[in-house]
């Protein structure tokens, strides 16, 4: 993550592209005299719409160079259309801010709390709908997390405990040790769901001592990764994605559903097609959530009915991922 790229002017220059291309915001960009592509010490943050560029080199080692509308660059590199005010479209748009029950937990769903244990992630995703989440309100927040934890402690009908952020991945193992040691001591929860793209981004980051310590937990553990397209998966991101599965660690995939980077069938096939290699189960299709500044991200639910009724015609029944919204107020996610 130290070497992750944090300027436009840097990311452009790795894939070779000409600004005038990409349709990137102008006033964000940054220029520097010191770094360049094979300089690992980038450290210049552009503030764009005030989330600034971050991505991972091994992210941008499978983009395509010289293309603009490369699917893995677009999820990262901000575009002027982020600046598009567009009705429905807001900081909140998922009722998070409501479901914040107790410092750093958000509870939504029967029997299943989510605890977002911190603002880091090992990639900006412009799409994300927690851009505009106030972290540092939610208490996130090195080994503080007895508040959260208390509440787990008196809500005896939470089972599951999901580790969230943020990205929990970009915690050290001791960290996580510690907190996962103090979840394990608390009797109703039975199982631990750890939501990460770190294994994507960073798929070093999966290490031997992690998997040892999930695999060792008297917890159920599961995770859930992030992927969007094909590309994302190459040899290494397949490794770790294993290290998970051959370690008996049921892993999971949640994609969103992104204008100009998977909404067509044959990319989603694809996507299902590499997942299953890496014995990693397709999960959900996410719609879009309406956070400021996505709106060109945005997928029609007409067409995104194609799109699933398309891959039904091509693909297992398990490796069709349910498609949903994220509805504010709902008991869960909501089929489309
Ligand atoms: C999405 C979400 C979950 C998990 O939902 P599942 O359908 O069990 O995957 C849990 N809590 C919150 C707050 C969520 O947003
Ligand atoms: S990794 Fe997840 S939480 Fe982090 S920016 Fe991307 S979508 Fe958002």
């Amino acid at each position: 993550m130290k070497n992750a790229i944090r300027s436009a002017g840097l990311l452009r220059e790795c894939l070779g592209l000409p600004l005038e291309q990409t349709g990137e915001l102008v006033p964000g960009e940054v220029s520097s005299t010191t770094e360049t592509c094979s300089n690992t010490n980038a450290s210049i943050a552009a503030a764009d719409y005030g989330f600034p560029i971050f991505v991972t080199r091994e992210f941008v080692s499978r983009m395509r160079p010289g293309d603009p509308n490369d699917p893995l660059l677009r999820q990262v590199l901000p575009v002027s259309d982020e600046a598009a005010v567009v009705d429905g479209f807001g900081s909140d748009p998922v009722g998070d801010l409501h479901a914040n029950v107790a410092p750093g937990v958000l509870h939504k769903y029967h029997g299943r709390a989510l605890v977002v244990t911190t603002g880091a992630c090992g990639i900006h995703c412009r799409y994300c709908f927690r851009r505009e989440f106030p972290y540092a309100a939610a208490g996130s927040r090195g080994q503080a997390f007895e508040p959260s934890l208390q509440y787990l402690r008196e809500h005896d009908d939470i089972e599951e405990v999901i580790l969230s952020g943020g990205d929990p991945l970009t915690m050290t193992d001791a960290a996580i040790d510690s907190l996962v040691e103090r979840i394990e001591g608390i009797d109703h929860v039975t199982r631990l769901r750890i939501h990460t793209r770190m294994p994507i981004v960073v798929p070093s980051r999966v290490t031997l001592g992690l998997i040892e310590r999930l695999r060792s937990s008297r917890l159920n553990v599961w995770v859930v990764v992030h992927v969007n397209h094909a590309s994302e998966i190459d040899t290494p991101t397949q490794a770790a994605l294993e290290r998970f599965v051959d370690a008996g660690i049921p892993t999971l995939n949640q994609s969103v559903l992104l204008a100009g980077v998977n909404d067509d069938a044959a990319t989603l096939e694809r996507l299902s097609r590499r997942l299953m290699e890496c014995r990693v189960m397709p999960y959900y299709l996410h719609q879009l959530d309406r956070v400021t500044g996505a709106a060109h991200f945005e997928v029609s639910p007409e067409r995104g009915r194609e799109l699933i009724a398309e891959l039904e015609t091509r693909l297992p029944g398990f490796a069709v991922p349910r498609y949903v919204a994220e509805l504010a107020g709902r008991a869960s996610k909501t089929r489309i």
